[in-house]
């Protein structure tokens, strides 16, 4: 059985009880943390675990919370990225649904750490019942006293506060977040300055995911080495995937980082293998802005090496034959997708999405979707297939912040790995008519 860090007490009745957290363990790295430990040893334990983060970019926590000005003497924040909206991304709300305790476990450590008094858990709008859950959560934490002025006699005092998203997106890029939970329309801001140094209301601020702040009472309770000794290399720990798409069990599985793309999909403690068992078609393992992966390039890297669930082996080879582990959002097709249609939908989701500050992500996702579906629908010319190149290409690296390449990046991977089924769409409009097509041997 592989380790567990997070969902090693999910199974437990009641769990999402204080009582029951607490009886089961629950708030002891708080006590470690506040009666035993300075702020900067939590921090030091933190950066040698090695975690790094996991709502997608993989930037070293430890690293980020040391980037915090002490000395400043502003106050300081945390900020818990719960904003989960990446396509095929679930993990965050799993944990928060189901354990909500661990994260206020977390925040609170994690505030400690960082000398920050008032902190926030941000959420999205759609997650309306588990923003009730942990409203309800930090409620029991303040009547224990875990929260609020001088924690178990220590001197720190913590008030952690959650808010509620309207729906955007973007708002789960940090610097939209910040604008949004100040009170603005959630457009980001030019970086640098990052947070740590001017975030919210201008000050040093951390925005972490809900995955890397549930990580930290284990680290604190266990020490850093241990859980850098888990996983492999610099991608240590354990991993949250959300796997969905053509798979016999979709869900949320805790894998230590390592094991094999093989193994995850096809072992019976993970996916459980291809559903119908139909042939696999293709992968997108890190959430919707990631690059898709097709079917020769999914078990083995381009160099003929097992691909691993690792940052390092799924973006083995960048772009042109590799992937990124992302938010860890594993999205799995079977022969019977429709890659364009995919593309499309995708297309659709950014075009949407985008806040429309920069014109390369306001105009070009809008007509990224307006071609793509002028293909889908059989309407589509071998031009248009050299123009959405071209546009993506435009878009990449010409943004504000990164949802202009998460538009971007997907097209330009189904054009490098399914032309044929691009073409296909314009040169065969009578057969992609029906709105469940899909695309076989003309
Ligand atoms: P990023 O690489 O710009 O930053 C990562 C983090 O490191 C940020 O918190 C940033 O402030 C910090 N950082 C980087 N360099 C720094 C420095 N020099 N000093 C101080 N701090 C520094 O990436 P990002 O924009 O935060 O995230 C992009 C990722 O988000 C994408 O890869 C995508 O996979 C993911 N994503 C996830 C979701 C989701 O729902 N989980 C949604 C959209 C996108
Ligand atoms: Fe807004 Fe798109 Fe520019 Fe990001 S890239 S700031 S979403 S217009």
């Amino acid at each position: 059985m592989a380790t567990k860090i997070l969902l090693d007490k999910i199974d437990i009745p009641g769990i999402k009880s204080y009582e029951v957290y607490r009886q089961n363990g629950g708030y002891a790295s708080v006590e470690k943390a506040l009666k035993t430990m300075t702020p900067d040893d939590v921090t030091e334990q933190v950066k040698a675990s090695g975690l790094r983060g996991r709502g997608g970019a993989g930037f070293p926590v430890g690293l980020k919370w040391s980037f915090i000005d002490k000395k400043s003497g502003k106050p300081r924040h945390l900020v818990c990225n719960a904003d989960e909206s990446e396509p095929g991304t679930f993990k965050d709300r799993y944990l928060m649904e189901h354990i909500p305790h661990l994260l206020i476990e977390g925040m609170i450590t994690a505030s400690y750490a960082l000398g920050a008094n008032l902190s926030y858990i941000y959420i999205r709008g759609e997650y309306m019942w588990v923003f009730k859950t942990l409203e309800r959560a930090i409620k029991e934490a303040y009547a224990a006293g875990w929260l609020g002025k001088n924690i178990l006699g220590s001197g720190f005092d913590l008030d952690l506060h959650v808010h509620c998203g309207a729906g955007a997106y973007i708002c789960g890029e940090e610097t939209a977040l910040i604008e949004s939970l100040e009170g603005k329309r959630g457009n980001p801001r030019i970086k640098p300055p990052f947070p740590a140094v001017s975030g919210l209301w201008g000050n040093p601020t951390v925005v972490n995911n809900v995955e890397s702040i549930s990580n930290v009472p284990w680290i604190v309770m266990n020490s850093g080495e241990d859980y850098s000794k888990l996983g492999l290399g610099r991608s240590a720990g354990t991993k949250l995937i959300s796997a969905s798409g053509h798979i016999r069990k979709p869900g949320v599985y805790e894998i230590e980082m390592g094991i094999t793309v093989d193994e995850f999909i096809n072992s019976d403690e993970y996916c459980g293998g291809m559903m119908d068992d139909r042939p696999l078609k293709a992968l997108v393992p890190g959430g919707s802005s990631v690059p898709i992966l097709p079917a020769h390039l999914i078990y083995k890297t381009a160099n003929g090496e097992d691909r691993l669930m690792t940052y390092e082996s799924l973006s083995d080879g960048g772009f042109e034959t590799g992937s990124m582990l992302g938010s860890g959002g594993f999205i799995v097709y079977n022969d019977t997708a429709c890659i364009v249609r995919n593309t499309w939908n995708f297309a659709r989701f950014y075009a949407h999405e985008s806040c429309g500050q920069c014109s390369p992500c306001r105009e070009g996702t809008g007509w990224l979707e307006k071609v793509l579906y002028r293909i889908e629908t059989g309407q589509g010319t071998m031009d248009d297939i050299d123009l959405l190149w071209n546009i993506q290409s435009n878009i990449e690296g010409n943004t504000i912040c990164p949802l202009g390449d998460a538009a971007a990046w997907p097209v330009a991977a189904a054009l490098r790995h399914f032309r044929e089924e691009f073409e296909y769409h314009v040169l065969y409009p009578e057969k992609v008519k029906d709105r469940n097509h899909f695309v076989k041997e003309p």
